[in-house]
């Protein structure tokens, strides 16, 4: 399984035959799971207190920026999390991929990073290769170059280094993540994901409200065994989109009201502001909900805890 997999990760985002197939069970799978069961409750979750600490929504996006002049996705993010009818200003963390040609290895991307920090949002580090590399599969010598060299970019337009990253594709190990301590980075997963990534070649949600719930119900799970983290009186519950994506784009707003509805429905209290609007307390949230140690049980979104176990 692995090989085919190292294969698919080198892979360009082109469409091949594997791809569609693989994209097609991703899909099936992905709607036969999220898509009809009920939402069940747990003797854990009946057993939370009334007065339990309230959620607030991490929100991360993969991949970008998405250097056009025209009609960028990240540019539509980046207005919608500033103004939308839940809550204004809202700070998100961009994984960044700082030297691919058509995100942040280009002029106008280093603008829309600039960007994103100028908004108040946190800069992480997703990939500083010219592609979307799966970190295990790099050389140590080209892994420590990329790292050195996605450091140095967010550096150049934060001033500071940054202090999270996230993998390609989830994919890590004990040496990918010893790779990442030395360089000061915090690994960063997530509990939601809007399955919008193009990896599999399905950039849409077609069923995104009921899959957001379902996640949000297992996170309730995670909440009710004790297993996630408080961070300044609240718990983080880690999104993940894809800004890269114009389907993301064009429904971000739809989005942000999905989670906050989700909440409700799984009666799940949220912090009076639901979403992070302070850089500072959003970064000390991301870093307490991070994975230091490749034994540790996560929780990955689709198909990967399959696909890497
Ligand atoms: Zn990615």
């Amino acid at each position: 399984m692995h090989h085919v997999f190292a294969w698919f990760s080198r892979a360009t985002s082109k469409s091949t035959n594997i791809f569609g197939f693989l994209a097609t069970i991703a899909l099936l799978l992905g709607l036969s799971a999220c898509s009809v069961a009920p939402v069940s409750e747990s003797a854990a979750v009946a057993g939370l207190p009334q007065n339990q600490l309230p959620i607030r929504f991490l929100l991360t996006f993969d991949d970008g920026p998405v250097a056009t002049k025209e009609n960028s996705p990240t540019q539509s993010i980046l207005d919608d999390l500033a103004d939308n009818p839940l809550q204004p200003g809202i700070k998100a963390i961009f994984f960044l991929q700082t030297r691919a040609s058509d995100a942040g290895g280009s002029a106008l991307g280093r603008e829309f990073m600039q960007r994103e920090y100028s908004a108040g949002h946190v800069l992480g580090l997703h990939s500083a290769t010219a592609g979307h590399d799966n970190h295990r599969y790099l050389s140590p010598e080209v892994f420590t170059h990329s790292l050195d060299d996605g450091i140095a970019d967010i550096r150049a337009v934060t001033g500071s280094a940054p202090s999270l990253v996230r993998p390609p594709f989830w994919s890590y190990d004990q040496r990918t993540l010893a790779g990442y301590r030395q360089h000061g980075l915090h690994m960063l997963l997530t509990d939601l994901s809007a399955n919008d990534g193009k990896v599999w070649g399905v950039n849409f949600s077609l069923r995104r409200r009921s899959s957001m719930l379902h996640q949000l119900a297992e996170v309730r799970e995670q909440i009710a065994l004790g297993a996630l983290p408080a961070v300044d009186g609240s718990i983080p519950v880690v999104v993940t989109f894809h800004d890269i994506n114009r389907y993301t784009a064009r429904h971000m707003r739809e989005y942000l009201q999905i989670l906050a509805d989700s909440a409700r429905e799984l009666n799940m209290p949220t912090a009076a502001k639901p979403f992070y609007d302070d850089p500072a307390a959003l970064e000390r949230a991301a870093i307490a909900r991070s994975v230091g140690d490749a034994s540790q049980k996560v929780h990955l979104p689709g198909l990967w805890n399959w696909i890497w176990n």
